[in-house]
């Protein structure tokens, strides 16, 4: 079964050959925030924020039915606290983990946040801006272009959100 989400398919456009020795752990810590939504109904998507020097300074997910907020996406949500933990709008030497290719919204949060690196599992062909739909990440026009890796984890990433569809499918929901 195809919920449409996969791995990244051609890792040097998403810049895999960039990819860093912690970033699997990182992406692991991601997705152990991604399955925490499932405890609320929401959609199982995890986003963490780690400083270059290692230290995690945002985790977490998906709360749009927890909250009914249309922009609580873990991207939305780990940048806010982000901010917040350096007591600054600029979250800058800093690197994003998210376990889905993050939307227009998310990906526009991002630039604004001057995130200089963004690392993503799962692509997502119906949605996703950075490259799948649109390419806000990599849109030259902008005043801010992070480095952006995506597919690392990316089939475990896809189907947790794919498992859970098909749960909600059987009947739960
Ligand atoms: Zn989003």
């Amino acid at each position: 079964m195809s919920l449409g989400f996969f791995a990244g398919e051609d890792p040097e456009v998403y810049g895999m050959d960039e990819e860093r020795p912690d970033d699997e752990y990182f992406m692991r810590l991601a997705l152990r925030e991604a399955e925490r939504a499932r405890e609320h109904g929401d959609v199982p998507i995890g986003a963490l924020v780690v400083r270059d020097d290692g230290e995690v300074i945002a985790a977490a997910h998906n709360e749009r039915e927890l909250r009914q907020d249309p922009t609580a996406h873990a991207e939305v949500l780990a940048l806010r606290e982000a901010a917040q933990a350096l007591g600054s709008w600029r979250v800058l030497e800093a690197a994003l983990y998210v376990t889905l290719e993050p939307c227009a919204m998310c990906a526009g949060a991002i630039v604004l946040a001057r995130v200089s690196r963004i690392v993503y599992g799962a692509s997502d062909p119906k949605a996703g801006a950075a490259g799948s739909v649109l390419d806000v990440l990599g849109e030259p026009r902008l005043n801010h272009r992070p480095e952006v890796a995506g597919g690392l984890l990316g089939e475990e990433c896809g189907d947790l959100l794919s498992e859970f569809f098909a749960s909600r499918r059987g009947g739960m929901i």
